[in-house]
């Protein structure tokens, strides 16, 4: 059985999840408080400035409420995903379990509230093998097919809708593998753009690409 969340982590970096493994990981208040705005929409849509500038959103007020109504206006089971009829639901499947932060009816679907900041489009490949994840331990757990699974950006004022391709389940399948395989501390990655925004980067002893080029590497 594999936490979903090292799925994810996995996904990332496997070397990141072995390093992870190792610390007590607590979720940051800063956190909490970003994964809350997604159960604040229709509040936030009716905000005024000042009233958002006291949220923890990334965005300038008048382009986060113009955000979050083209996502309102997008997305077909917002009503649900406003007013979801559940809330931080501890999934079991097969082969993992972790919490999701919203479970739509109906046809059902989970949802996965990041903290962070969207891709351009879709979503990050962590934040699809976690959503197939869930969507996998729910389809599970009820014995009933689950097709679709969201992940939610509330900083941002974005949601994205996900199908589960043929291609987002090779990835969950791909991150079951590492998880699986590793028996000590994987490979670092080689040059990559994950390392400049990891926590682990000093304890791995990657440089940088801000410091390499300074370097001339
Ligand atoms: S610094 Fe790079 S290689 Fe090392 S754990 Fe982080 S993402 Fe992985």
């Amino acid at each position: 059985m594999h936490a979903v969340s090292d799925l994810s982590t996995a996904a990332y970096c496997p070397r990141q999840l072995y390093y992870r493994r190792d610390d007590d990981c607590e979720i940051p208040p800063s956190v909490a408080d970003r994964r809350e705005l997604a159960f604040e929409y229709d509040d936030l849509l009716d905000a005024d400035d000042a009233m958002l500038a006291e949220r923890p959103i990334e965005l300038p007020p008048e382009q986060y409420r113009a955000t979050l109504d083209r996502t309102r206006e997008r997305i077909e089971r917002w009503d649900e995903l406003a007013d979801p009829p559940h809330r931080e639901v501890l999934l079991t499947g097969r082969e993992c379990r972790g919490i999701a932060s919203k479970v739509l009816e109906s046809p059902l679907a989970p949802s996965y509230v990041s903290p962070g900041a969207p891709p351009e489009r879709g979503v990050w490949e962590p934040h699809s093998v976690r959503a197939v994840a869930l969507a996998k331990a729910l389809s599970w757990e009820r014995e009933e097919l689950v097709e679709t699974a969201f992940v939610e950006y509330p900083a941002y004022g974005t949601v994205r809708e996900l199908s589960l391709t043929t291609r987002r389940k090779a990835g969950y399948r791909a991150a079951i593998g590492a998880v699986e395989r590793m028996d000590g501390p994987p490979s670092r990655l080689t040059n990559s753009a994950k390392c400049d925004a990891c926590e682990y980067r000093e304890r791995c002893g990657t440089r940088t690409r801000s410091l390499r080029s300074l370097l001339g590497l």
